[in-house]
């Protein structure tokens, strides 16, 4: 058995008192979800539609969900007012479709622009030059029910200290750009989002302010 109140101890106790945890659930029972709920956790998130759907409608109402998948623009209607925020918006395209989805259905949606700088070609996300020309052009100005509220990156998958970290650090570096630049005049763009299990200790080094963390939560993930 896994220990998750043990383990979310441990885990809380290395977390800065600014940084927030997101409890990683996707693969994991709705009983494990349950006993994290109980130990006080109210952020979870999922990485697949069909698993977020089938899970809420056994957990407590009061669970902020956040959205940290891939999400097909066939399945934007099925997520939009069901999450606190989809932290994994990936393309302009996509953030249009969330925007025109939330518009219809009344609601007003958090967002966070992914990006991916880390070596792995299969990772979603914008480039460094597609965020920063996405804000130079004023993109942000046509929504009308999204909120951008910061960005989301992972680093390269590896034991590289020093590549990990200076992941982190190019997706800090956009991050304090965008939220730093007075021709923007954004508010409430200030969640930082980087940090897995095995590396959100570098994550947090380099700024993360919301560190998404599953196995060293629930254990390893059965797929
Ligand atoms: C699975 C996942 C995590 C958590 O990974 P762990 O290594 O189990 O902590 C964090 N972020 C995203 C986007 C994920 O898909």
């Amino acid at each position: 058995m896994v220990d998750i109140k043990g383990n979310l101890a441990k885990v809380a106790a290395t977390l800065p008192r600014d940084v927030e945890l997101l409890a990683v659930t996707k693969f994991h029972p709705v009983e494990a979800l349950r006993e994290a709920y109980d130990c006080g956790l109210r952020r979870f998130g999922e990485n697949r539609v069909q698993e977020l759907l089938s899970k809420q409608p056994h957990l407590p109402s009061d669970i902020k969900w956040h959205f940290i998948g891939h999400l097909q623009s066939n399945k934007v209607r099925q997520v939009v007012g069901r999450v606190e925020m989809i932290e994994s918006v990936d393309t302009v395209r996509l953030l249009n479709i969330i925007d025109r989805e939330s518009q219809r259905a009344g609601v007003v949606s958090k967002v966070l622009l992914q990006l991916h700088v880390a070596r792995e070609e299969t990772k979603f996300g914008f480039s460094v030059d597609e965020l920063m020309d996405f804000f130079e052009n004023r993109g942000f100005e046509s929504l009308s029910a999204v909120h951008i509220c910061g960005l989301m990156g992972m680093a390269s998958n590896t034991d590289d200290y020093e590549r990990v970290s200076s992941d982190f650090r190019e997706i800090a570096r956009c991050y304090n750009l965008i939220r730093n630049d007075e021709r923007f005049g954004l508010c409430g763009f200030d969640i930082l989002s980087m940090g897995m299990t095995n590396d959100y200790e570098i994550a947090i080094r380099e700024g993360s302010n919301h560190v998404r963390i599953g196995t060293a939560i629930f254990g390893e993930r059965e797929y």
